[in-house]
């Protein structure tokens, strides 16, 4: 069954042209579905499986024509793959990076750094955003952001590929987007990794607060994706690095490390996290 019982509702992008859909699949995947509100036809961003989306297109009255694809993990082209097997591929707009074009089935558009994408009449800016999969892209529609797994609520993904430096630079580069940018990430993992953010930054009031908001969203099988860019550069910690106190509590634990640079903190607070002594803080350590 999926963490998320109660997806969050359609919601638009600035111009009111597209309105996004959230359908969750398998345990903790959040597939968007970006609708051109006049044509009503729907993109999939990525997503494990067919099934659920064509299903949420068929109740809702909306055409599945485009995929989009931020990566290559197979929870993310899955979606491909199954509509490939339906005989629905061919007919599909495809649309993903170029430096990983052989592992997305049925791409019709590779894309890269800087390139535009329009869907529903709006451009949409490619971003490559590596580090956790070599020719990882992310998508910006006006004020929505699509950032596979790049970017997490509170977190940032695994760095398969890495290496951390290239992380860094993706995940500086998406901070520096419009305050108001609507992270949509592909995962509901917010609360382990606010779990984790307030191991080393238990001093953010800001941190304390969304806590606060994380939990009692969740209690009720509540979304708590997207957030703002706004949100994430007050408390996500591997977008803190400039924060003096973050900063001496994640050197405190590398002490035969000089963390110089940002690159360096980030690179150690990702390793912190992987190894996951966070996990020992219950609940009743936290602010909820
Ligand atoms: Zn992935």
């Amino acid at each position: 069954m999926h963490v998320v019982t109660r997806p969050t509702p359609p919601f638009s992008s600035r111009s009111g042209r597209l309105t996004v859909h959230q359908v969750p699949m398998w345990q903790d995947n959040l597939v968007w579905l970006l609708v051109d509100n006049e044509t009503k036809e729907a993109a999939a961003v990525d997503g494990p499986e067919a099934g659920p989306a064509l299903d949420y297109c068929v109740a809702t009255g909306l055409h599945l024509t485009t995929v989009i694809n931020t990566h290559t993990h197979g929870d993310h082209v899955g979606i491909n793959a199954d509509l490939g097997r339906r005989g629905q591929l061919d007919d599909t707009r495809v649309i993903g990076s170029r430096r990983a074009m052989a592992d997305v089935p049925g791409i019709d558009e590779p894309v890269d750094d800087g390139d535009v994408v329009t869907f529903g009449g709006v451009e949409g800016r490619v971003m490559l955003t590596e580090g956790h999969l070599d020719g990882h892209v992310s998508y910006v529609f006006e004020d929505l952001l699509f950032c596979g797994d790049t970017l997490f609520a509170a977190g940032c993904g695994y760095l398969f590929d890495g290496p951390p430096s290239k992380m860094h630079d993706s995940l500086t580069r998406l901070a520096a987007l419009d305050p108001d940018t609507q992270v949509c990430c592909a995962h509901e993992y917010t609360q382990d990794n606010l779990r984790f953010a307030w191991s080393i930054d238990p001093d953010n009031p800001a941190l304390a607060d969304r806590i606060k908001r994380a939990w009692a969203i969740r209690a009720e099988g509540g979304c708590t994706v997207p957030s703002t860019i706004a949100d994430e550069r007050a408390t996500n910690p591997f977008l803190r690095h400039h924060d003096p106190a973050l900063r001496s509590r994640v050197q405190a634990a590398f002490p035969d490390r000089e963390l110089a640079t940002a690159a360096d903190i980030f690179a150690a607070t990702r390793a912190l996290k992987d190894h996951k002594a966070y996990r020992s803080i219950t609940d009743d350590q936290l602010p909820t």
